[in-house]
């Protein structure tokens, strides 16, 4: 016979308590027998060294103990059917005239049934009482807190464990206790921590397959298994009565614990925490009470489930509804940068962060808290550095990872990064300030062992509260801040897309516009103008020749087609200048303003055109910076528009200078003036508001604001009806190329 337990390492010390294999201790405790057979044969191959009494017949030979002769037919008919299907059978059975609870369960090729005192009977219609009260008060709790603190006391009742203490683990395995129930003479635990290393994490994956374990007598020694014929250590995982770590005991010990029940808390398939009842001396759950804590605790893990993805899905909603409105701002103008900070909603209300930070073609754009536009460029190399394949990065312990933002802990120390495109631009960053935290810890959480006179390590001893100040670290980044920012690195890689799609067939649009302008204005030349003239030439010859043989009719009808060929000239003129200014290779430089009005009113020979008009250019008008034949063209039709439309006044007056006010040209006349609701539109393409009375094409206007926008200026009018109309340009150093 060999003992399995001598098959892994006996010194098992804390420093390497996290690899000692704790389902496979071969222990179990000694309030119950635990037998294994093998699957097969059904034949005994393991029996914990407390089942000598139990096996009685078969002691003489354990081997040949066969799992009929302990059990009635029926009953094994029964636990092979069940444990087929990978169930755990509990059973009422008598063996040697006692009652047990008889807990069976397969695993791999032994059948491991276990046998445990019946224990304490319970009042059936008190318990579903107390477990419907249990479901109604868990269900009816309004916080997380609420919900611990409910099921810390009701287990507390329910159970009668001195000590109930709800334990959550947080993202290192370091847990808090978050609600405590107690007998009053007990100090309260309330707020403590625990470091990662008292519960190691075998520990907690087999919490993850067995839900509730109790420890039934700290102080017990636990029973050895036996093997018959095996050498293979039999797999406990899943055995209520395993026995723990001796090291375990030593810490509970150290407590001065003498029973405890663990229930773990699982959400999403982890561990979020534990049930951790403490009793101060011997106590033994049973099975069914062990079943009940189990089920309360799927159903608080349930609702805690719920709570928590009714707050997600809340929180989700409203980061989904944000982005909707952000990716509407960035679509307005196809301006991301601008969509993301200008308005009243920012990316920043997108997460819970402080601050934020924009990089965008070169520019950075800083956010609510945050620090110097260097130390954020900086940052920015660091991280697109370290995360080469582009995908998000996010710490709230930043000066763990770049020591460089130790300077500005205060500020930021939590970081989430998004960068769009291959080419990093732009790149989005969200901060959160340091929260500084103090942590109670349940005794120093750096000194989790002890050095004992043998030089053994042993578990700390003392579990007084031992304050830590936490700080450079912020508060975590929740998930759905990490998808809301996932979300909308995406959205803008959509716009940015979509901008380029448009802008590309904007600029198709445009390239075939100018082709047809252009070969439109090259059939008015050519194709119209020549009929033209041999209108013109023809009508011409027949007023010098034969004026006088046509009656007033034919003579008013010559004159209407001389005078509508030169309209007709003027207007082919006007086009040809308009598609021409679109054209035009522009040369930009300083010259003499007032030497350009002087030539724009010797051009328009204004003393034999508008004789009866006063023109006054006014003294230093400054110098301009521009391309000066397409700003003579742009001065030569709003002085025209003033010299015409202010013609039939009765002392008409042009007035060409600088206002200092409005530090603008302006070109005023005491015409008729219009609207001031047309102010814009007459600035477009045959846009008149005028009818035959005047002569004209619509384009003048058209062709000075296409001049303005060259040089990058502002033109704007203001005017009244019969008032008169006052021109103010400005024209812009940096031009447009
Ligand atoms: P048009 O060849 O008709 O003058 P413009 O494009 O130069 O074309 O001007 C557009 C319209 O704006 C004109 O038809 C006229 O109704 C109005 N307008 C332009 N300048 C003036 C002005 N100085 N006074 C009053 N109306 C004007």
């Amino acid at each position: 016979m060999t003992s399995p337990s001598a098959l892994y390492p006996k010194k098992v010390d804390l420093t390497n308590c996290d690899k000692e294999p704790i389902h496979i201790l071969g222990k179990v405790q000694d309030h119950g027998i635990l037998l294994g057979f093998d699957s097969e044969t059904l034949k005994l191959t393991y029996f914990s060294s407390n089942a000598k009494e139990f096996l009685k017949e078969g002691l003489s030979d354990p081997a040949v103990v066969a799992l009929n002769s302990i059990l009635e037919d029926t009953i094994v008919t029964r636990i092979i059917q069940n444990t087929d299907n990978n169930k755990v059978v509990p059973l009422q059975v008598t063996v040697n005239s006692l009652p047990y609870i008889c807990i069976a369960h397969k695993n791999e090729n032994y059948l491991i049934v276990e046998f445990e005192p019946i224990g304490d009977s319970i009042d059936q219609i008190y318990y579903q009482q107390q477990m419907t009260d249990i479901i109604t008060e868990l269900g009816s709790a309004e916080t997380d807190l609420d919900m611990c603190n409910s099921a810390a006391h009701l287990i507390k009742d329910f159970l009668g464990y001195d000590r109930v203490m709800l334990y959550k683990f947080d993202a290192d395995w370091n847990g808090e206790v978050v609600s405590e129930a107690k007998e009053d003479e007990l100090e309260s635990w309330l707020g403590l921590n625990y470091p990662a290393t008292d519960i190691p994490q075998q520990a907690r994956k087999l919490f993850l397959k067995q839900g509730v374990r109790i420890i039934a007598d700290v102080d017990s020694e636990p029973a050895s298994l036996e093997s018959l014929n095996v050498k293979d250590p039999l797999d406990l995982s899943r055995a209520e009565l395993r026995a723990v770590s001796s090291i375990h005991i030593e810490y509970l010990k150290n407590m001065k614990v003498g029973a405890t029940l663990t229930a773990a808390i699982i959400f999403n398939n982890t561990l979020w925490g534990l049930i951790a009842c403490h009793h101060y001396s011997p106590k033994f759950i049973n099975f069914q009470q062990r079943l009940s804590c189990k089920f309360l605790t799927q159903v608080f893990s349930t609702q805690l489930a719920l709570k928590s993805s009714n707050a997600q899905l809340h929180k989700i909603n409203n980061a989904g509804a944000t982005r909707n409105k952000l990716v509407e701002q960035m679509s307005e103008n196809w301006n991301v940068a601008n969509g993301l900070s200008e308005h009243e909603l920012t990316m920043l209300d997108l997460t819970e962060a402080s601050g934020g930070a924009i990089l965008v073609d070169g520019k950075c754009i800083l956010l609510g808290t945050t620090i110097e536009e260097a130390e954020v460029k900086a940052l920015n190399s660091w991280i697109l550095k370290n995360r080469p394949n582009g995908e998000m990065f996010y710490t709230n312990k930043l000066s763990t990872v770049y020591p460089d933002a130790g300077k500005y802990a205060a500020l930021v120390s939590g970081v989430l990064h998004v960068s769009v495109s291959k080419n990093n631009n732009p790149c989005l960053l969200w901060f959160k300030a340091e929260q500084e935290q103090t942590v109670d810890w349940a005794g120093n959480p750096d000194k989790p062992v002890q050095v004992d006179k043998n030089a053994r390590l042993s578990p700390r001893k003392s579990f007084e509260k031992w304050t830590e100040t936490v700080s450079g670290v912020s508060q975590p980044w929740k998930d759905y801040e990490i998808a809301a920012a996932d979300a909308l690195r995406n959205n803008i890689a959509t716009i940015i897309i979509q901008k380029y799609d448009e802008v590309r067939s904007l600029n198709d649009e445009l390239k075939r516009a100018y082709k047809e302008l252009e070969a439109y204005s090259y059939s008015i030349s050519h194709d119209l103008r020549a009929p033209l003239r041999g209108i013109d030439g023809f009508a011409q010859i027949i007023k010098e020749d034969y004026f006088e043989k046509l009656d007033e009719f034919g003579q008013s009808a010559i004159h209407t087609i001389i005078d509508s060929t030169n309209k007709m000239n003027e207007l082919i003129d006007d086009i040809l200048s308009f598609s021409g200014m679109s054209q035009q290779k522009a040369s930009y430089q300083n010259f003499s303003m007032e030497l350009l009005i002087d030539k724009v009113v010797n051009f328009q020979h204004v003393k034999v055109s508008y004789p009866n008009t006063v023109i006054d250019v006014q003294d230093d008008i400054p110098d301009v910076y521009g391309d000066s034949s397409m700003l003579f063209q742009m001065l030569n039709n709003l002085v025209g528009n003033a010299l015409k439309y202010s013609a039939k006044s009765k002392e008409p007056l042009v007035t060409i200078g600088f206002s200092e006010k409005e530090q603008a040209y302006f070109v005023q006349d005491n015409g008729i003036g219009f609207d001031a609701k047309h102010s814009k539109k007459i600035f477009g393409v045959f846009n008149r508001l005028v009818g035959n009375e005047y002569q004209g094409s619509g384009i003048g206007l058209a062709i000075v604001k296409r001049a303005i926008e060259k040089h990058n200026g502002k033109i704007w009018a203001v005017s009244e009806k019969d008032k008169g109309s006052i021109f103010y340009f400005k024209l812009n150093k940096e031009v447009k190329k």
